[in-house]
């Protein structure tokens, strides 16, 4: 069976390891470099804190794939337990992270409650004194997100995929042909994880897709070798925004913009207000840490009701995009399952592409948003 892959970001590179390991002759097509989009951006917040059956089943798989690949090239899973909470008098979402975390037991993730007092016992690094309702995952960690995608473009050519960097391609409106500037080829399938482009991409072949991109950002901050270590990654759901541990001393991030970008004309480098007040959060949590040292922004893709587009388009077109701001920590699985829809088979039903017209209007909203 012969494959097309559109897009070198973590999905991709795993969908085209899994494709070829199963026998597939893989063709992947990137237009820049490997994790050159959203990928090379990510934070590399890794969790499966997920409610949903499905959700947990594909967070599960992700994190033991993530640990199974540790240790190879230069990736890296660390294990770093991942805390969210919602502030005093902020009853709205207490209550949301009171009635989510059964419910993630019960899809049997190792998640708890936990209080300010516990916490400042295991984290003391942070000050806790603001937090209301709180929990905290175990089956967590952090990793550079470049380094997983990398290590999985080498498997995949390893397992002896063709990994067509620099060359953008485009997807035939009738048939599964792939045309570039240079040549068209025909597949039995091709598979589009083409990221923030993936609508226009599939909308140039004529099917319309209800995906939005919608523009994040980050930075790293200097902060000390030794408090590093009593740092979990963190969610402040009241106020929405994340930190976690980083070799630069710590990455946190937010300053989600909810509205649809443009997925070749958007603004690369971080806001100044997103830097300050990035700053005064991080001082108030932290108290002392150091001068920021890289800030950026980045693309995530949102669909109206917030699962991704993973399956069949039509005979040999299949799609993998939609994470809301999951796609890093889901893709080992989400490649997968992609793979797997290509070969035939179809283990997540619940995120039929399929299930939408294309047309629909929705708000976006922040993935890690707690409601
Ligand atoms: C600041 C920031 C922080 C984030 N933090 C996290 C996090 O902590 N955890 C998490 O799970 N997720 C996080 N995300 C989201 C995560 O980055 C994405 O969900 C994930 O990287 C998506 O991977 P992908 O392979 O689907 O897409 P991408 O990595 O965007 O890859 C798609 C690729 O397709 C290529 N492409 C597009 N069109 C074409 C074409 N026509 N021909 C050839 N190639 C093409 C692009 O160049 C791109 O390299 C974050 C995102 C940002 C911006």
């Amino acid at each position: 069976m012969k494959v097309a892959i559109v897009g070198g970001g973590a999905v991709g590179v795993t969908a085209a390891y899994d494709l070829a390991e199963r026998g597939a002759e893989v063709v992947l097509y990137e237009k820049g470099e490997i994790a050159g989009g959203s990928t090379g951006r990510a934070a590399g917040v890794l969790y499966d804190a997920f409610a949903a059956p499905e959700d947990a089943r594909v967070g599960d798989r992700a994190i033991e794939r993530f640990r199974e690949f540790s240790g190879e090239g230069d990736f890296e899973f660390r294990e770093t337990p991942y805390v969210w909470f919602a502030r005093e008098g902020d009853e709205k979402r207490g209550r949301a992270i009171r009635e989510q975390v059964p419910r993630m037991q019960d899809a049997g993730r190792d998640v708890s409650l936990t209080d300010p007092a516990e916490l400042r016992e295991r984290f003391p690094a942070v000050n806790w004194d603001d937090v209301g309702v709180a929990a905290v995952a175990e089956n967590t960690g952090c990793t550079i997100p470049a380094t997983y995608a990398d290590l999985l473009a080498a498997k995949a050519s390893d397992a002896g995929a063709e990994l067509r960097t620099g060359v953008e391609a485009r997807v035939d409106a009738e048939d599964t042909r792939v045309e570039t500037d240079a040549a068209t080829e025909s597949f039995d399938a091709i598979l589009v994880a083409a990221g923030a482009h993936t609508k226009r991409l599939l909308a140039e072949a004529g099917i319309p897709v209800p995906l939005k991109p919608y523009r994040v950002q980050a930075l790293t901050a200097g902060f000390d070798a030794d408090r590093r270590e009593a740092l979990p990654m963190a969610y402040d759901a009241t106020a929405g925004y994340y930190l976690r541990p980083h070799p630069d001393g710590l990455l946190a991030g937010d300053g989600t913009e909810e509205v649809e970008s443009d997925p070749d004309d958007w603004e690369r480098d971080a806001d100044r207000d997103f830097c300050e007040v990035t700053r005064e959060r991080l001082g108030h949590r932290l108290g002392e840490f150091g001068a920021t040292r890289e800030a950026w922004a980045g693309l995530c893709v949102a669909t109206p009701d917030r699962d991704p587009l993973l399956g069949r388009l039509r005979e040999g077109l299949f799609v993998a995009a939609g994470w809301q701001g999951h796609g890093f920590m889901r893709a080992p699985a989400l490649a997968e399952a992609a793979a797997e829809c290509v070969v035939g088979e179809n283990p997540l039903p619940e995120f039929d592409p399929t299930r939408f017209e294309g047309d629909e209007e929705f708000d976006i909203v922040e993935g890690m948003a707690v409601e």
